[in-house]
């Protein structure tokens, strides 16, 4: 059977999904697994289509220091025991800067390449590239596929583009690239099968979890992002605090004496949901919580969901639909009512029933403004774009495997 292998490395853990490929190119999804606590109490976890467990066991620490080690444990894992052998393996990075607007296959020059974007995503391009360095020199001959979070942002118009400053600046890389991208993508591709009343219109979508942000898309092409130079912009996060004056990081530097890489940590880790709330990061416990910090954080959530969505209307002329998706997004009728309340002036009216039900569609017959639910899965889409890179690559691509 052939099999691509999908990953996702982010600092502390390796989340993979294995994905078969049949003789038309069709792909079914075999496995979800995740490496958890990498340096710390390395655990690898994974589940088969049914939920059913594959895999629940630790590893002594030394084994597992890195996330390059975790790959290799997870991928030793998969041939031992399940006799799986990837033809190709399709990773997310974060960041593909300005040159690269579609998934590309990866050889030493992509990722010297790519090294130079660490600087604009610390957090998530070095971890990202950790196990493509090491597949490389392990497998030289296994094809891989990087698949960047920015790519289907990069045709936006120069004005959504780029930041009043001076123009050597945006020539060096700072423009607003826009994050979320495979997710958007799988929305787009997802429309023309689901709700092909509005695939080719103005559509918002919100892509409501840990990592928020939203989505111009016209005609299924995204034209503006709340995201920008980095995927610390926009909405309100879980531990990201979204749109915030420059001027308030030169106040934590001049007055408060933070380091570069202490404003760093402070506004990836403890901002958001979670600073605002002082309870948690995580949309569910606040929604659980008493807390008047907690309802706070929802009301500030929801706002801002609304303000952007005023923005991204005015980007496009109107809307001809919105869209939720995204853990909080696909998950939270609760959410999805506060958020609808706030864009009753765009003419949304939601159906409590159908929001409830979680329904595709969730807006009452007459609202101006249809809206519908469609759940993502950005590891598909990986998948999709390395099966296509490597046929358009090389035709014989199928009887290639791992050394
Ligand atoms: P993601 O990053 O897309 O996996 O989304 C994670 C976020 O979705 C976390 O804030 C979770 O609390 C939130 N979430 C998942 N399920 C629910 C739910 N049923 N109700 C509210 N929030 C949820």
């Amino acid at each position: 059977m052939d099999t691509i292998l999908v990953v996702n490395a982010g600092s502390s853990s390796v989340k993979f999904q294995v994905f078969a490929v049949d003789g038309d190119g069709r792909l079914q999804r075999q496995l979800k697994g995740q490496m958890d606590g990498i340096g710390s109490r390395p655990r690898l976890r994974a589940t088969g289509v049914k939920g059913d467990t594959l895999a629940d066991r630790a590893y002594p620490i030394e084994a597992v220091a890195d996330v390059s080690a975790a790959l290799m444990v997870a991928g030793s894992w998969l041939r031992d025991e399940l006799r799986i052998t990837p033809m190709a393996v399709g990773h997310r990075v974060v960041h593909g800067g300005p040159d690269h607007d579609r998934p590309i296959p990866v050889d030493h020059g992509l990722v010297a390449r790519l090294e130079r974007y660490i600087a604009l995503a610390p957090l998530h391009q070095p971890h990202n590239l950790a196990p493509i360095k090491s597949l490389l020199a392990n497998f030289p001959s296994l094809p891989q596929v990087a698949c960047f979070d920015t790519a289907f942002h990069r045709g936006h118009d120069a004005v959504a583009d780029q930041y009043a400053i001076p123009y050597q600046l945006y020539e060096e890389g700072v423009r607003r690239y826009g994050f979320h991208g495979l997710s958007y993508e799988y929305i787009a591709r997802t429309l023309p099968k689901v709700a092909p009343e509005i695939a080719t219109g103005r559509v918002i979508v919100a892509h409501l979890g840990s990592g928020a942000s939203m989505c111009a898309m016209r005609g299924g092409r995204s034209v503006e992002s709340t995201m920008g130079f980095t995927a610390l912009d926009g909405l309100p996060m879980g531990t990201r605090p979204g749109q915030i004056d420059p001027g308030v990081v030169l106040y934590l530097m001049a007055e408060k004496g933070m380091t570069p890489g202490r404003v760093q940590d402070f506004l990836y880790r403890d901002c958001g949901l979670k600073g605002l709330s002082g309870v948690s990061n995580d949309m569910r416990e606040l929604l659980e919580s008493h807390d008047p910090r907690a309802a706070f954080a929802i009301d500030y959530f929801a706002y801002r969901v609304g303000l952007c969505a005023g923005m991204l209307a005015a980007a496009l002329q109107g809307v001809d639909a919105f869209v939720f998706t995204a853990g909080i997004g696909e998950n939270s009728s609760a959410i999805r009512a506060r958020v609808a309340e706030k864009l009753a002036w765009l003419g949304v009216s939601l159906d409590a029933g159908e929001n409830a039900k979680h329904a595709l569609k969730i807006s009452q017959s007459g609202s101006r403004v249809p809206v519908y639910v469609v759940p993502t899965d950005e590891e598909r889409m990986i998948a999709e774009h390395t099966l296509s890179v490597l046929w358009g690559a090389n035709s014989n691509i199928k009887h290639m495997r791992a050394s």
